[in-house]
């Protein structure tokens, strides 16, 4: 039987509709929540990935700033541009698109963004946060993995989880998200023994390694849940021949344009799995769904902190806690 297909477009549009009522909320107390991005350089896939950032703040509402620093940026003056957003109070998160030019420092200047702004939740303080259960802005990859699941009814509470992939910016924050839902969670890794084993004994299957349809559809237990975060853009036609061999739509398309975009899972997991996330089409859109999410409750959180504070010195804080419950 065929899984049923977690569509990614769908979710995301559900997420923009409740974002919208939000927007105009914060827009009713006076605030218009802004997101800055840094594109330092040339890189192709990153000017496509910040464009589209820019255009989800425009259709939804939120003010938006480019800056484009050349390839030859040093770590100091991205510093110094980091430094003069974390002081600008339209300002309610900073991205700074990845991965930066090889000459700069990028820990260093990740970790200049004010923890409040850190709307992509790469801070160690974000990190932090999500380690200890502390409400924060959380890396939205992840994020948007944990609307798909929860949003398509999945169980999570004493589900068997494995992710596979153990990076800073997915598989970690992945694990702890599933954790704090009570799933019992496994990470694998390049080194981990038994991978299909592993994988087999897994009721949800979160897969971010960034190797196109490693994963057998005899390595899914019939019914599990498959999240494929993978984004494996193949060109080679006995690779493509292998993937959609059972998929002749998918590889007539390839055919036709020499390239095509995978996941970490191969195609034919959906003859097996209950229930899985396309690629494209799946984790995709709700990862810069997720951005924005996160730059509206950057602004609730830091504009409710800064009126508490005003209020406070003015010997009020009710405005702030209007402001903290929009
Ligand atoms: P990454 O930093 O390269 O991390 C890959 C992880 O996978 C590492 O932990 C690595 O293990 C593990 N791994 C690699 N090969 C493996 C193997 N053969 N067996 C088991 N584990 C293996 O990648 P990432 O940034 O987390 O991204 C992962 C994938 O998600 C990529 O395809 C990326 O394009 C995609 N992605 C998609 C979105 C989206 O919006 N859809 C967003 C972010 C990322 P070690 O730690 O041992 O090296």
């Amino acid at each position: 039987m065929l899984a049923r297909i977690l569509n990614g477009n769908k979710i995301r549009d559900e997420i923009y509709s409740e974002l919208r009522g939000e927007i105009e909320r914060l827009h009713d107390a006076g605030i218009q929540p802004g997101l800055a991005t840094v594109l330092a350089g040339d890189n192709p896939a990153s000017k496509l990935y910040v464009s589209s950032k820019i255009a989800a703040c425009e259709q939804l509402g939120l003010l938006s700033w480019r800056y484009t620093p050349p390839a030859s940026v040093t770590t100091g003056e991205l510093l110094a541009l980091v430094s003069e957003l974390n002081a600008n109070n339209d300002v309610d998160g900073i991205l700074v698109q990845l991965p930066l030019p090889p000459q700069v420092d990028t820990n260093r200047v990740l970790e200049a963004v004010h923890p409040s702004k850190d709307v992509d939740g790469f801070h160690p303080v974000s990190l932090g946060h999500l380690v200890t259960g502390r409400p924060g802005l959380v890396a939205c990859t992840p994020s948007g993995v944990m609307e798909i699941l929860r949003r398509s009814g999945i169980a999570i509470e004493g589900a068997n989880a494995v992710v596979a992939g153990r990076s800073d910016i997915v598989g970690k924050p992945m694990a702890l998200l599933l954790m704090r839902a009570n799933a019992t969670v496994t990470i694998c890794h390049s080194k981990t023994r038994d991978l299909p084993g592993v994988i087999r004994g897994a009721d949800i299957v979160v897969a971010a390694m960034g190797r196109a349809g490693m994963i057998d559809a005899d390595w899914i237990r019939p019914g599990a849940t498959v999240i494929d975060v993978g984004t494996n853009t193949i060109t080679d036609p006995a690779q493509a021949e292998r993937l959609f061999a059972n998929f002749p739509e998918r590889l007539a398309k390839f055919r036709e344009k020499g390239r095509t975009l995978v996941g970490d899972v191969h195609p034919d997991a959906v003859n097996v799995a209950g229930a899985i996330t396309p690629v494209p089409g799946g984790v995709g859109p709700l990862t810069i769904a997720m951005l924005m999410s996160n730059t509206v409750k950057a602004a609730r959180l830091r504009r409710a902190a800064n009126s508490n504070n005003a209020s406070l010195n003015a010997g009020s804080g009710r405005a702030a806690a209007s402001l903290a419950n929009i």
